[in-house]
Order: C-alpha cells, then sequence, then structure tokens
C-alpha cells in the first residue's frame, strides 16, 4: 500500500501535470454510492470543475475543485493514478501511448477522468488490480465532518512535529514501537514499510513497547523518521514486491533498491551482518535485524 513518500510524490506530480485542468467527462465501472450522491449526480457535480490544487492528508489525496468541492482518493492496496491519453474502445480504455502505460499493472482501469485546459485534453486515470481504491466526492463541509481526517495524527515530515512532540504521543500509547508507528490517529503516513525501515534505521526492537522508550531512544526514532521518509520522498517511493505503486507516468518508485529490511528476510544486516528476520504479526511482516535490533 502507497505510503507518505508514495502519496506525496503522486500529489507533487498532480499538481505539476494537471492543476487547473478542467474535468469535462468521467467515467467508471466501480462506482459506490456515497453520502446519497447516485452515478449521475457525482457525474453533473464533477464535470465542468476546474481541478484547483492537489493535497495530501497521511495517505489520502485530496482533489479540491472548484465549487467547494474535494475528490477524496485513496489508493489502499493496489491503486494507483495515471496521467496520459487514453482511448474508450469495445468497451475499454487503452493508452495511446508506448512504454511504462502498457504494463500489466497499468492495465486494470476503473476511474477515468477525461480533462481540459486550452483545447488539449487528456486522461487522470486510475487503475486498481484488486479494486479497493476508494474515491469519494465530498463538499466542504462533509470533509471537516470526516471522521478519517478527524481522527488523523499529525505528519511525520510536517515542520511542527518534533521530537518533544513525538514523545508526548509515545507516553500515551499501549501496543509496542512498530504498531503505533502504523496506527495512524498517532502519526499519518507510516505503513509497514517505513515503520520497518524507520525501526532498523534507529536501531529499535519493533516488538518494545513504544510508552518505555528512554529518551534518547525517541530522539534516535524522531531523527529516523525525518531521514527515512525524507529519503523514501527523494527517491520517488517504493514499489514494493506487487509493483503496485506506480508514478503518474506509470513507472515504479526507485526507492526500493534501498530497502535495508523490509523484505530482506534471510539477507545479511548492512551494518553488523547478521541474518535478517521476519516475524509475523497481525498479519503483516516484520522484518528486523537480532543484532542492531535487540530489546
Ligand atoms: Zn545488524
Amino acid at each position: 500500500m502507497p505510503e507518505l513518500p508514495e502519496v506525496e510524490t503522486i500529489v507533487q506530480q498532480l499538481n505539476q501535470q494537471i492543476q487547473g485542468w478542467r474535468i469535462i467527462d468521467v467515467w467508471s465501472d466501480s462506482f459506490r454510492k456515497q453520502n446519497h450522491l447516485t452515478w449521475p449526480q457525482f457525474q453533473s457535480l464533477v464535470k465542468g470543475k476546474k481541478i484547483k490544487q492537489a493535497a495530501r492528508r497521511g495517505k489520502n489525496i485530496l482533489l479540491n475543485l472548484e465549487g467547494d468541492l474535494i475528490l477524496w482518493i485513496h489508493l489502499k492496496l493496489t491503486g494507483h493514478l495515471l496521467v496520459g491519453h487514453y482511448l474508450f474502445r469495445n468497451q475499454k480504455w487503452l493508452s495511446l501511448e508506448q512504454g511504462y502505460y502498457q504494463d500489466k499493472e497499468n492495465t486494470f482501469i476503473h476511474w477515468v477522468f477525461t480533462l481540459e485546459k486550452q483545447k488539449q485534453q487528456k486522461q487522470l486515470v486510475l487503475a486498481d488490480r484488486r479494486r479497493f481504491a476508494k474515491v469519494v466526492l465530498l463538499t466542504q463541509s462533509e470533509f471537516l465532518k470526516e471522521k478519517t481526517f478527524q481522527k488523523l495524527g499529525p505528519d511525520p515530515l510536517a515542520k511542527d512535529f518534533t521530537a518533544s512532540r513525538l514523545k508526548e504521543i509515545l507516553k500515551k500509547t499501549k501496543g509496542p514501537i512498530k504498531q503505533v508507528l502504523m496506527n495512524q490517529e498517532y502519526l499519518s503516513g507510516i505503513g509497514n514499510i517505513y515503520a520497518n525501515e524507520i525501526l532498523f534505521e534507529a536501531k529499535l526492537n519493533p516488538f518494545k513497547k513504544a510508552s518505555e522508550l528512554k529518551e534518547e531512544e525517541i530522539d534516535k526514532l524522531f531523527s529516523a523518521i525525518k531521514k527515512v521518509l525524507g529519503e523514501a520522498l527523494k527517491f520517488k517511493g517504493t514499489s514494493a514486491e506487487d509493483e503496485a505503486y506506480r508514478m503518474l507516468d506509470g513507472s515504479p518508485g526507485s526507492f526500493s533498491s534501498r530497502l535495508k529490511v523490509y523484505q530482506r528476510e534471510g539477507e545479511k544486516c548492512v551494518r553488523c551482518q547478521s541474518i535478517i528476520k521476519r516475524a509475523k504479526d497481525h498479519n503483516r511482516s516484520t522484518f528486523y535485524c537480532p543484532h542492531c535490533q535487540q530489546v
């Protein structure tokens, strides 16, 4: 699932590529009834609206549209956005471009927004092999009432997210540090890939209770959060084993080769040469170095 660095990469690219473009048509085979909106109502609200800006809240993408409307997109497991030129033929959307657009992962198309600017057209497309992605239209007041956003913890890359803020947060928690890092109500944007990488960077055992971390351990954790997320963003995110995360041109992120523990079970630790271990918890895998990350 895309996490903070992946979603931030997408949002930055959306602002470069579709800001100021007008939605002139929308197609979907995956519309789910939402906030009392039917499909024809959804279509008529969205059509003709200009995309003012793309923004990120945690792992959520928000497209601010004219008319105080917000198109809320959560990519979930395999969803990803593409921008390019597409054609609807024989009940299927086909990319007119070569290269990454033709990758199998980019062909499971379930949403298409046709955009126009100065008589030019292109498409914003949601491809999603497993079809869990969410596309919801909200008014400004519905957005303010939406629990998902009310409950969201601070953004770890925000300037006002400091080590002392992290200390305050951790004090109130009950679970192991890895679970805490991934809980969107404590911190927003971190998932399984970066929780593993951050804890390796900080030399902390993933199963240690977050509320029991010492002052200097929290300082290390804080630096690791900023460092790992910042570097992953610089390399435009991670396309993990399933290769589901893609940028707007369909290409994968390049941080994957820089992962130090995630999906590296059985390989040697880059710091101490011990063998990286994998443990299962809550249907997720935890990867760690048993030597560098002792309790
Ligand atoms: Zn090690």
